[in-house]
């Protein structure tokens, strides 16, 4: 409940970005206030001890970019590794690389192909569940690296899109469902 209530007053609703028609959700106001930073940390550290009803997972991937700044204070609070997952061309060393269609185009994602161990247990977290494109293609580097995905946190899905179908079965735990 206080993490809905932070993120219903510190996340900013923004008309036509990055395109005329879409309303674009801003988490700056949420990740500068110390109180609502903590709280959903908090909220999302709590979907991964709960993931799957198994034990604590050994690693979080959070997606470029604002995985990365929820993803890693998850992870601390878990005892669990932080793995960035990257747009491509990013990571140095060798990589697992799924491409996913865009509305318009395409994108293609990568992990470090030695960042998750056979059998390690990922939690996945990025800020917003929009078509669950990412999360699908993410899951995708999970299996090709052999790991299990036991979770997948956010702070926001928009409820409106179908993300359902590109996430499969995997538990899913959002703070708030917009629309
Ligand atoms: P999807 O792949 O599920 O369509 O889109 C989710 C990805 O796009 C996430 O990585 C998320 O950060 C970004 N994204 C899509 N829509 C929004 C939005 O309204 N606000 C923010 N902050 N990110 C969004």
């Amino acid at each position: 409940a206080d993490a809905r209530a932070a993120l219903g007053r510190l996340v900013r609703d923004v008309p036509d970005f990055p395109e005329p028609g879409v309303v674009f959700k801003d988490i700056t106001p949420l990740l500068a206030d110390p109180a609502g930073l903590a709280t959903v940390v908090a909220g999302l550290a709590t979907a991964g001890r709960d993931a799957g009803g198994g034990p604590c997972v050994d690693k979080v991937l959070g997606m470029e970019a604002r995985g990365f700044l929820l993803g890693t204070p998850v992870a601390l609070s878990l005892g669990a590794g932080f793995v960035p997952v990257r747009k491509a061309g990013k990571l140095p060393g060798e990589t697992h690389a799924v491409s996913y269609d865009l509305e318009y185009g395409s994108a293609t994602l990568e992990v470090h192909r030695d960042a998750v161990a056979p059998g390690e247990r990922v939690l996945l977290v990025d800020d917003v569940l929009a078509t669950g494109g990412t999360a699908r293609a993410t899951a995708d580097l999970v299996a090709a690296c052999g790991g299990e995905v036991v979770g997948i946190a956010v702070l926001m899905d928009l409820a409106f899109l179908p993300w359902r179908e590109n996430v499969g079965e995997v538990p899913v735990t959002s703070l708030v469902s917009v629309g």
